[in-house]
Order: C-alpha cells, then sequence, then structure tokens
C-alpha cells in the first residue's frame, strides 16, 4: 500500500487505520438512511470502511454502521451496502472518463481506437462496451494485449456515448497520464466488487 499523505482513519470492521483516501466513508441522510459517500465530499459525520467485501460483510454483522451513528441510522443489508458502493464507482468512473474528454485524452469508436492502438501512441486503457459485436470485442482486445494496454468491459454504447456528449460509442481508449491511472484503479475496485458479489 503506498504511503499517500492526508488524515488517517479508522474501518469499522477490522479497525485498521488508514490513510483516508483507501477507505469508503459513509454518512447518513436527513431520513436517516446510510449514503456511500465515495469522493468523501457530503457534509456531516462520517463513518469508514475498507473497501474489501469482508470488511463491508463484518461491519453489517457486527452491526457497525448504527453504532458509529448512534443509534441514527438502521444497518443496511449486505446487498444495499454493495449495490451503493457499486453505483458510486459506476459514477466515479463516469466522471473520470469525462473529465479525460475534457481534457482531449479519450478516442472513441472502433476505428479511431484501433488506430490508436496500432500508432504505439501511449494509450493507458480500453474500454469495450457491454453490447459491442463480439467480433470487434475479439479484435480490439487481441490488439490491446498486443500493446500491453488494459482492456475492461463495461457500460452500454448509449452509456458511453453519453458519458462523451456524443451518439453511442462501442469502444474508447484513453490516453497515459494521471485520469488514466486514477480510473485503472476504480476499474479494478469495481471488478473486484463484481466478482466477490
Ligand atoms: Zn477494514
Amino acid at each position: 500500500m503506498t504511503a499517500s499523505k492526508g488524515p488517517q482513519r479508522t474501518c469499522i470492521a477490522c479497525r485498521q487505520a488508514r490513510n483516508q483516501d483507501q477507505l469508503v466513508r459513509y454518512v447518513v441522510a436527513p431520513d436517516g438512511a446510510l449514503l456511500v459517500d465515495y469522493r468523501h465530499r457530503l457534509p456531516g459525520r462520517g463513518a469508514y470502511t475498507c473497501i474489501e467485501l469482508q470488511c463491508l460483510q463484518a461491519a453489517v454483522t457486527k452491526k457497525q454502521f448504527s453504532r458509529s451513528f448512534r443509534g441514527n441510522c438502521s444497518d443496511p443489508s449486505i446487498e444495499m451496502l454493495q449495490d451503493g458502493l457499486q453505483q458510486a464507482l459506476l459514477q466515479r468512473i463516469a466522471n473520470l472518463i469525462g473529465m479525460a474528454r475534457k481534457s482531449g485524452q479519450v478516442v472513441s469508436g472502433s476505428n479511431a481506437v484501433m488506430t490508436a492502438l496500432r500508432q504505439r501512441s501511449k494509450q493507458a486503457l480500453v474500454l469495450v462496451s457491454e453490447d459491442i459485436s463480439a467480433g470487434i470485442a475479439i479484435k480490439i482486445r487481441e490488439l490491446a494485449d498486443r500493446q500491453n494496454v488494459s482492456c475492461s468491459q463495461l457500460f452500454s454504447k448509449g452509456m458511453l456515448g453519453q458519458v462523451l456528449g456524443k451518439g453511442e460509442r462501442s469502444v474508447l481508449a484513453i490516453q497515459a497520464g494521471p485520469l488514466a491511472e486514477a480510473l485503472l484503479i476504480e476499474l479494478q475496485r469495481y471488478t473486484q466488487m463484481v466478482r466477490e458479489n
């Protein structure tokens, strides 16, 4: 684990202190609902867990949420918690792609992406839509593998287009850089969470 600066917080499940940015934050809405505050931006008192399923499960089983918030929220089910976290991760991934687009670091459409990969321009990751045609998906995946570019499959063509402010997009590639690095971390977290589910 990298030692980044910043305040430390304790996971309510395993009691391990970690840098805040490695933990998921939760707050309680005025109606008593537990909210996943993935970006640590919502006001009010917060509780924290590691992102691992093990800690989510332990926090639920040991009723640590209601304890942390002194009875002001009811304890969520593990399904609710995972669902909230997955939605937060998808939102974060979409936001990062939008930011990459605004700074001109995105190529989209299968022809443009394949050209970019063949030219060995510095692409850090390829995102293939879930409803892309199987033949094109295989071609792009092979090309990405050959160039050592990470390839993930997420979102529909419509959603990828929407994130880019365009019509349907079956695939996009993101240039190497800090945004791509942040995206790779979130994609890995998401994939891990879905796999554990
Ligand atoms: Zn933990």
